[in-house]
């Protein structure tokens, strides 16, 4: 009988990319752990922003999802949905969006490509801004704006797409600048950029911190500086939300909040974890430019009741518990042991984040190279001390990504720090 990794290779494409030179299946989790098929128990400090955001296998969602399965799954968009209208209530409440619609989906795909169909239909163009190094999904039209060439595999595109400084800051010309400095070259690189335009473009798309791109860490004003510009133009700006929201942060409870001056962006997208494990995505947007479109437009699944409940549940349980907060201290705590931990290790050359996002980017010693080897090399060490971790950044992925459960506690954010002590140390 041949391995699972064996038969996975055999029907799957090869571009799906697996972690770990010898790949792990999990099987179960509880909390903030997961098990393997060998039933060795791993602390997860990644699966937060995949799918999982608050807890392994919480009841509260649990149940919910058990009881909904038990009731109806039926078309979530022909028939009236309790569920979905009172999510979506109240994440237009929570969005900061004035006058604000919700559109659901079943992925932060689906949910970036219904903010690009909105926006080229509301301007009537496809010229986008999006910003070096991002991350926005894998349809056609996401690929597109992806400014990530490890996982944009075309340029074909219906869009017209050019791309914003801004994203990273530890490498290229502009590495070495202040804060100020940096926004200002930033700005002045989008103005620049604009000047090359036959004018009206649709949209600039960002994420607040980049995700895939290795939690960057944009300064706070960068955003509001980029609105500016904008507004001046009559440009959208979306938020791609998806690894920022819901609190992750700690500071915020979404993204774009860490720019506050902007004001809410025009759009926001989510997916990812607010379902804890149910396949939800969404955009939020101003009536006037959710009900630009003339045709009919419904998703099967987008919306399910099933899902809708999985995310009012988790909803309700990581505002009850004030888990923004908890992102907030645990994951300072976590920032400050992390920097503690790797201040003499020269290949480490920066620790970054904000609340449970946490990036270390690697290099060459000494230089601004990407060091993807040791960042693999880590990333194997960790596992073998029993601990789950992600990587990301640039084409060359020389970044670590940490984004724990948000309900991590203090003893489990210790437990993680100390495996990752020992994984640089062996490295
Ligand atoms: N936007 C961002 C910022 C993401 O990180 C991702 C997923 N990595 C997506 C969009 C796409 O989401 P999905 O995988 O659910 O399609």
């Amino acid at each position: 009988m041949s391995s699972l990794y064996e038969r996975h290779r055999a029907v799957i494409p090869d571009w799906v990319a697996l972690y770990y030179q010898d790949p792990i299946e999990i099987t179960h989790g509880e909390g903030r752990h997961v098990w393997d098929a060998d039933g060795r128990r791993y602390l997860d400090f990644f699966g937060g922003i995949l799918t999982t955001m608050t807890a392994h296998a919480l009841p509260e969602v649990t149940k919910a999802v058990a009881e909904q399965a038990g009731r109806i799954v039926h078309s979530s968009t022909l028939y009236l949905n309790r569920p979905m209208v009172e999510l979506a209530e109240r994440i237009a409440a929570l969005s900061g969006i004035p006058d604000a619609r919700v559109f659901f989906t079943t992925s932060g795909t689906e949910a970036n490509d219904a903010a690009l169909l909105l926006a080229t239909t509301f301007t009537g163009s496809n010229q986008l801004l999006a910003m070096r190094n991002s991350y926005h999904g894998r349809s056609f039209s996401t690929v597109g704006i992806t400014g990530n060439r490890a996982w944009s595999p075309t340029s074909l595109s219906p869009l017209q797409t050019l791309y914003v400084h801004g994203g990273v800051r530890t490498r290229g010309p502009f590495a070495q600048y202040t804060d100020e400095r940096f926004v200002e070259a930033c700005v002045s690189d989008l103005e620049d950029l604009l000047g090359q335009t036959r004018g009206n473009v649709a949209a600039l798309i960002a994420e607040p911190i980049q995700g895939v791109g290795g939690f960057t860490s944009p300064p706070d004003g960068l955003y509001a500086a980029f609105r500016r510009v904008l507004d001046r133009h009559g440009i959208l700006w979306i938020a791609d939300e998806v690894q920022t929201g819901w609190g992750r942060t700690g500071e915020h409870f979404w993204g774009w909040q860490a720019h506050g001056q902007s004001g809410p962006p025009d759009m926001l997208t989510f997916a990812k974890g607010i379902g804890n494990g149910m396949s939800i995505g969404g955009v939020v947007a101003r009536a006037e430019i959710m009900n630009c479109l003339d045709a009919n437009s419904i998703s099967t699944f987008g919306g399910s009741p099933i899902t809708m409940a999985a995310g009012l549940a988790n909803l309700s349980y990581l505002l009850d518990h004030d888990l923004q907060g908890n992102a907030r201290r645990v994951g300072g705590l976590l920032l400050e042991r992390l920097r503690g931990i790797t201040a003499g290790i020269d290949a480490v050359r920066e620790v970054r984040g904000r609340g449970l996002m946490i990036g270390v980017e690697l290099t060459e010693p000494g230089t601004d190279r990407a060091n993807p080897e040791a960042a693999s090399a880590v990333l194997e060490a960790a596992r073998e001390g029993g601990l789950l971790i992600g990587k990301g950044g640039g084409h060359n992925t020389s970044a670590l990504r940490i984004a724990p459960p948000l309900s991590l506690t203090v003893a489990e954010a210790e437990e993680g720090a100390a495996i990752l002590e020992q994984a640089f140390r062996s490295v």
